[in-house]
């Protein structure tokens, strides 16, 4: 599905619907628009349920002043209007109160986007707004002038946050990457303090090309086929999870010894469809497609290690905070983690950008899983369902151990305990 082919009231209506399923916003709270090349605005409704939105309850604001629509227009409105008369290359805007940005806005801070590497990227500069009264025009000013001095994403003082995009979706990307850097750094508080990235380790990320050169493929196979299906099956439910978000995470499945399919970069998670996977042949990836920049990570991974068969990669919220903070990420807690995830290695920042033999070396058939600093969880399985379950277990645990942490007195498995878990439930030959 590709968004510029959708009337502006269906991609309101299915973006609030995301937002609301993520828990992003609450029943009442929330609203968003379309500045379309009419000079016509699209926006939700006021007082219509955000879980029950649809084509019907959006409401059109003609250039004219003059309003279409069964609903009235949301009661914030005025700001929407006062942002696309100071910004005429914004078309589109997302303002919600999720709760961690909404922590930021109330003790009157702007989250960290330089703690994972795509994030500043996608958010671009944070802007800040003074709090005025919701819905007044006083409001609109302060969110105007923020966004006339250049900044796309503004926090609100003590309200929340609103992002403007080259288009609805663009904007929608920056409210949940922003949410989720706010997220991760209240996670990685708990943990104590988190790393920053320089720029010049910013600039690797903005610097990977994947210039594989293209092939085009001659029969496709049915457990290509077959792949295809269950890649974008766990990808949508890793989105769902909340184990990636729309613009980051990566799933890969060996087709054969040299052969392997893997997730696309620069499209949304949830609008992954099977077309859309690359198939990567002999370092060659198929024509026409851009694999994700992991790929040549995944590529020497499949190489070294015969017996994996999928890899899978995410920013999951809790398993994340550990690679952005120095405290270890102790899978010594329960029997279940140790069994599943083992001893976790980390990898510090830098090698899956210029040196992928780095990362494969940190895995084997004793470390299934890395986490690569400041940037993901990463793992691997002898299939998609094991390096999946991997990354489930991987984040259930790094959630007990953050919340443990806050009620004392944590004590992990003995390591005789362990000896007896490694005796009964690994080979460790
Ligand atoms: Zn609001």
């Amino acid at each position: 599905m590709q968004l510029e082919y959708i009337h502006p009231k269906e991609q309101l209506s299915l973006l609030m619907k995301r937002i609301y399923r993520y828990g992003m916003t609450t029943t009442s709270g929330g609203n968003m628009s379309i500045h379309d090349e009419s000079g016509d605005i699209w926006i939700t409704p006021a007082g219509v349920d955000k879980g029950s939105l649809d084509w019907d309850h959006m409401v059109r604001i003609k250039n004219d002043g003059s309003i279409k629509g069964q609903s009235k227009p949301s009661s914030e409105y005025p700001f929407h209007k006062a942002i696309y008369a100071a910004r005429p290359d914004l078309r589109g805007i997302v303002h919600a109160h999720p709760s961690a940005l909404v922590s930021f806005s109330i003790v009157r801070k702007k989250p960290p986007v330089k703690i994972i590497p795509q994030a500043s990227d996608i958010c671009g500069r944070i802007g800040y707004a003074p709090y005025a009264l919701p819905g007044s025009d006083a409001l609109g000013k302060n969110i105007a002038d923020a966004f006339r001095q250049g900044y796309d994403a503004i926090i609100m003082e003590n309200h929340g946050v609103v992002c403007g995009g080259k288009s609805l979706l663009d904007a929608f990307h920056r409210f949940e990457t922003l949410d989720f850097c706010a997220r991760l750094a209240i996670k990685a508080t708990m943990l104590g303090e988190y790393n920053e990235l320089t720029d010049d380790q910013l600039a690797l990320f903005n610097n990977t090309k994947n210039y594989l050169i293209e092939f085009d493929p001659l029969n496709r196979s049915n457990r290509e086929k077959a792949y295809r299906h269950h890649i974008r099956e766990i990808v949508h439910r890793a989105y769902e999870q909340q184990l990636m978000t729309s613009t980051e995470g990566v799933i890969s499945v060996r087709v054969d010894r040299d052969t392997f399919l893997i997730t696309p970069t620069n499209k949304d998670r949830r609008l992954i469809d099977v077309q859309d996977i690359v198939l990567i042949s002999e370092r060659k990836r198929e024509r026409g497609k851009l694999p994700s920049r992991a790929v040549l990570v995944h590529d020497r991974i499949y190489r070294d290690h015969p017996h994996i068969q999928a890899i899978v990669s995410a920013q999951a919220p809790n398993a994340t905070a550990f690679s952005i903070s120095q405290t270890l990420f102790d899978t010594r807690s329960i029997p279940e983690s140790y069994i599943l995830l083992r001893d976790i290695a980390k990898v510090p920042y830098g090698p899956q950008f210029n040196d992928e033999g780095r990362i494969s070396r940190a895995i084997s058939k004793e470390i299934p899983v890395v986490l690569l600093e400041n940037d993901a969880i990463l793992a691997t399985g002898e299939s998609l369902l094991q390096a999946y379950d991997r990354l489930e277990v991987a984040e259930f645990s790094a959630r007990s151990l953050i919340d443990a942490r806050l009620l004392g007195g944590l004590a992990a498995i003995s390591d005789k305990d362990i000896e007896k878990i490694k005796r009964h439930f690994l080979d460790t030959k």
